[in-house]
């Protein structure tokens, strides 16, 4: 099988509402996704998906993934789609680095994959059934009293794990805003505290140790030695987000004891033939993770959620749906969505989601 062409589709995805991270620092409103139809010399299409989390969050943006498509794709035609450390291969040499443009053929590829051997993705990535995956709130930066009626309303919707987004130069009402959450949260109810990389160590140093919260606390720091300082001195689990780009961050991370936890992302990490591998070496090390994408369309949040169903339960946290947020919704009725706090993937070959090509409109570039 070889690939023949590959078309693009660039498509804008409006928030329901306006979210704000780190401590208020950044905010979105909209998202630009880019999808992928890869054509093969058989009957057989993929899709894939790469979205960014708007342009100020990683260092990624729509436009570029675009811009990388077009060096990506041609080289790409003539592949085998089936041979996906080889398409990663080819890929890397004709572009170094971008993962985030990437994520999308590779994802593609997997598509093809799954229905060419007839199996769901998570049969691919190693689980015999699709376990139910529990799904989590996002909590945006607001007030203590705004954060605590939100986390109230998403525990009335099923949601039994809470993501909430705080850090700022605000010592104060940070520490205002993580005992308010710690002291409302329902029992058996878990919180992950996301700083999004607003805090200087001395800050989340004198923050961590003066709050009365034991959960999880997210990317702290900008740099992956910046959260070193801080997870040698407070008692709080540390999870690594934004800082981890590749197998070596993660590595780098472990040697020296940066943290316990990861975020898993297709989009970030470059697919899901990156992914498996950092996945892998994740449980070897038995750390936690939540796996889930960066942004994008219950596409994306499909393919990140057939990779946490085939992950061991006892080194999986909740995974978060970035649909969940959207406004449009470009595969209506497909793909894994909130069920009462969990989520399914479908049982079908490959990723199981479909764009409508209604929704899509006219693609913004063919590569044959
Ligand atoms: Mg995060």
């Amino acid at each position: 099988m070889i690939i023949t062409n590959i078309q693009v589709w660039q498509l804008d995805l409006p928030l329901t509402k306006a979210y704000w991270l780190s401590g208020g620092r950044l905010k979105f409103e909209q998202l630009d996704s880019s999808f992928v139809r890869i054509e093969t010399n058989t009957s057989l299409v993929g899709w894939g998906e790469a979205c960014p989390w708007g342009h100020t969050y990683l260092p990624a943006h729509g436009g570029g993934v675009r811009a990388a498509l077009a060096l990506l794709a041609p080289a790409l035609i003539g592949q085998d789609p089936l041979a996906l450390d080889h398409i990663n291969a080819v890929m890397d040499t004709q572009l170094p680095g971008h993962p985030y443009a990437k994520a999308a053929l590779d994802i593609a590829c997997w598509d093809i994959l799954g229905k060419a051997s007839g199996l769901p993705l998570y049969r691919l990535l190693g689980a015999p059934e699709a376990a139910p995956v529990a799904v989590n709130s996002s909590i945006s930066t607001g007030t203590p009293d705004q954060m605590v009626a939100l986390i109230h309303q998403a525990s009335a919707q099923g949601y039994r794990t809470h993501s909430a987004k705080i850090g700022g130069s605000d010592i104060a009402l940070d520490l205002a805003r993580m005992d308010a959450i710690a002291d409302a949260l329902p029992p058996g109810e878990a919180v992950t505290f996301d700083i999004n990389r607003a805090w200087t160590p001395g800050v989340a140093v004198e923050v961590l140790n003066a709050s009365r919260a034991q959960g999880w606390i997210e990317q702290p720091c900008q740099t992956l030695d910046q959260c070193l300082q801080v997870a040698k001195r407070v008692r709080q689990p540390i999870m690594l987000d934004e800082c981890l780009h590749d197998f070596n961050d993660h590595l780098e991370a472990w040697k020296l004891g940066a943290c316990e936890g990861v975020k898993v992302k297709p989009n970030r990490l470059g697919g899901l033939t990156r992914c498996r591998q950092i996945r892998d070496f994740c449980v070897s090390v038995g750390w936690s993770m939540h796996i889930e994408d960066v942004g994008g369309s219950v596409l994306a949040d499909t393919v990140a959620l057939h990779l946490a169903a085939s992950t061991p339960q006892a080194n999986r946290l909740a995974s978060w749906l970035s649909h969940a947020h959207l406004a449009l919704d470009p595969c209506p009725g497909q793909g894994a969505r909130n069920l009462v706090g969990f989520a399914r993937v479908p049982d079908l070959p490959g990723h199981g989601v479909e764009p409508d090509l209604d929704i899509l409109g006219q693609p913004s570039a063919h590569y044959r």
